[in-house]
């Protein structure tokens, strides 16, 4: 889950993706996890909820790397012609993190 670190709302992983396509090597960031990283630390998001802007390194890293590889898991995950993240990324998140506490849960009781 990631939050405005000013107001503290909660923001989309889609809405911020889509506020880096302006990036005109986005494409090319997708294909290396480090400069797709080191380009997210540096980017001024823009909070939909307060207007504040702030830097991607105040988002929680573990989640940008998963919402890397998720991007490159589906083929046809953004639309570029609309500049639109087609993938549920949060979604998708909240899902994958349910599925690793259930992965400790089980492993953790045997
Ligand atoms: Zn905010």
């Amino acid at each position: 889950m990631s939050r405005c670190p000013l107001c503290g709302k909660i923001i989309r992983w889609e809405d911020l993706i889509e506020q880096m396509l302006i990036l005109e090597n986005f494409r090319e960031l997708l294909k290396d996890k480090d400069a797709f990283l080191s380009a997210l630390n540096d980017f001024a998001f823009k909070c939909p909820e307060c207007g504040e802007e702030f830097y991607g390194r105040n988002l929680n890293l573990r989640e940008a790397e998963k919402v890397f590889e998720l991007l490159n898991d589906f083929d046809g995950s953004i639309d570029y012609s609309s500049n639109k993240v087609r993938l549920k990324l949060t979604n998708l998140l909240a899902l994958d993190l349910m599925l690793e506490e259930w992965d400790k849960k089980v492993k953790g009781s045997r």
